[in-house]
């Protein structure tokens, strides 16, 4: 598995608990090295904006919607 986008000395796990070809996709902050029990679920766009906002704003991680949604689709 390539985590090699996250390059900030953590390492985020991401469960995909939905197939993609319906377009759903699951985000978990929870082993991100953080207290944190954020989680988003929903459509692949809705759950790498919502994510990607909550990294952001929260963790002070800014990764960029490309590199979330790349590493999305080579989970599939
Ligand atoms: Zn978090």
């Amino acid at each position: 598995m390539d985590y090699s986008i996250f390059t900030r000395g953590h390492y985020l796990l991401i469960f995909i608990s939905r197939d993609l070809r319906v377009g759903m996709a699951k985000l978990k902050c929870a082993d991100y090295g953080f207290e944190c029990e954020f989680v988003v679920e929903g459509q692949i766009e809705q759950v790498i904006e919502e994510f990607g906002k909550h990294t952001e704003d929260v963790h002070g991680i800014d990764y960029s919607k490309e590199a979330l949604m790349q590493f999305i689709l080579r989970k599939k």
